[in-house]
């Protein structure tokens, strides 16, 4: 079970939309910082490890500067994940370039940068050569394909466009280190909102006994793994938080039976969580607009999939709090429904929520990661503010709400909207 409590009140957030009108996302900057020290500390056993903060979870220069203060680097797949990361003086290594389908401009900046750059192809290595040259760290991102029997690692990696097949890496490495590569690494990354730790250290496995492979055909000694990201959060109540010591523990014991024996240790270990850090500290408040009865019965809110889309992408469940109202029983079955005229805008469908009355603040849970920075503007609709609840209880905006303006601003018509 996980609480799915709040770090504020219902005064503290009626305070607030004075000030800042709903729907805006709000991020409890204690509990960020809590999980990043927690993940790091996890791995407290490893001499080199680091913490990639996967910018597009979480793209705010404030929550990247929160993140490097706790000492984590920055994970980035474009041109401007990058440009955060620079800004906030998450620089040269401290930056993995983990980008599929890259546009020469992107591995332009990523040298610039002095980004640890990890191809997600092999053509890449030519492509990367042509136009920004090789440096001398290169990294490769492996693609398992259907997994051996007895590894319960869920997905199809074969049906993922994602990295390398095997053989494509060992020529790999061959080509890089013939064409001057000093410093080698390896990726991968194969689940996604996983809560079941074994996965995470079956990846680990995988991983160092490729490692030991390298090593052994190609005399080509990895400086770092990469495991990636994914691990998932308790979104629904019932459900656990992962086991960060189990995840730890089998991948130190896999670390002790595979690459010390082999002579390969020191390897540093790299993960790339986002949602693990920032999901379950932030939050979309939106208020209760209207109420519908027709076949089903719907609460409509003022925050749309525009705010948050993974309910209606995945079907995703997203807990709700109805602020006053906690104790109240859970006696109504309702549909909460955006504004888009799309029918799988919906944050819940058929939920058992306490009656909710116009007017009410409703506090959709576990929104800080993949949700503001999925926004976009169909319907007209404008990405909402994101305010940042700080250690001392006070509270700043760090991104304004869209205005129409903004929504303008790429038109070439300057009266538009002026007359309204
Ligand atoms: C999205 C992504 C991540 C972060 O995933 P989370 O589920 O937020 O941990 C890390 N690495 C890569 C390459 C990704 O694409």
């Amino acid at each position: 079970m996980t609480d799915k409590t709040l770090p504020f009140d219902h005064a503290r957030i009626r305070e607030l939309i004075a000030e800042f009108p709903t729907p805006f996302h709000i991020y409890d900057e204690q509990a960020i910082r809590a999980n990043a020290r927690g993940l790091q500390s996890a791995f407290d056993w490893c001499d080199d490890f680091t913490e990639y903060f996967a910018v597009k979870a979480t793209p705010n220069p404030r929550i990247l500067q929160i993140l490097k203060e706790e000492g984590c680097g920055g994970d980035c797949s474009s041109l401007a994940e990058l440009m955060l990361c620079q800004h906030v003086g998450i620089s040269g290594e401290q930056i993995m370039f983990t980008a599929n389908n890259t546009p020469a401009s992107e591995y332009q900046a990523a040298r610039h940068l002095g980004a640890v750059i990890n191809l997600d192809d092999i053509t890449h290595i030519d492509y990367l050569d042509e136009h920004v040259g090789l440096p001398e760290v290169l990294s490769f991102r492996y693609n398992p394909g259907p997994l051996r029997d007895g590894n319960a690692i869920i997905g199809s990696p074969e049906e993922a466009k994602y990295g390398f097949t095997r053989e494509q890496l060992f020529d790999g490495y061959r080509t890089i280190r013939e064409r001057g590569v000093k410093r080698f690494g390896l990726h991968t990354m194969v689940v996604s909102n996983e809560l079941n730790p074994d996965f995470f250290v079956e990846t680990a496995e995988m991983v160092f006994e490729l490692a030991v492979e390298i090593a052994e055909q190609l005399d080509i000694r990895l400086e770092f793994v990469n495991l990636g990201g994914g691990i998932g959060i308790p979104y629904r109540p019932e459900q656990k938080p992962v086991d960060l010591q189990r995840i730890s523990s089998g991948i130190k014991a896999a670390y002790d039976e595979t690459i010390r024996p082999a002579g390969l240790d020191p390897i540093a270990i790299c993960m790339e969580h986002g949602r693990m850090i920032t999901g379950p500290c932030g939050y979309l408040v939106t208020e209760a607009i209207h109420k519908k009865h027709i076949y089903k019965s719907y609460v409509g809110v003022d925050a749309c999939m525009a705010n948050l889309m993974r309910p209606a992408m995945y079907g995703a469940y997203h807990h709700i709090t109805v602020l006053g109202k906690e104790q109240a029983p859970a006696d109504t079955v309702v549909d909460v429904v955006g504004s888009l005229c799309e029918n799988n805008d919906k944050f819940a469908i058929d939920r058992s929520l306490p009656v909710i009355d116009s007017g009410d603040i409703l506090v959709i849970h576990d929104a800080g990661a993949h949700g503001h920075s999925m926004g976009f503007q169909y319907n007209g609709k404008l990405r909402s503010a994101e305010l940042l609840l700080k250690q001392d209880g006070s509270v700043e905006q760090i991104r304004r709400a869209e205005t129409l303006d903004d929504y303008f601003a790429t038109l070439d018509e300057p009266k538009l909207g002026k007359g309204l």
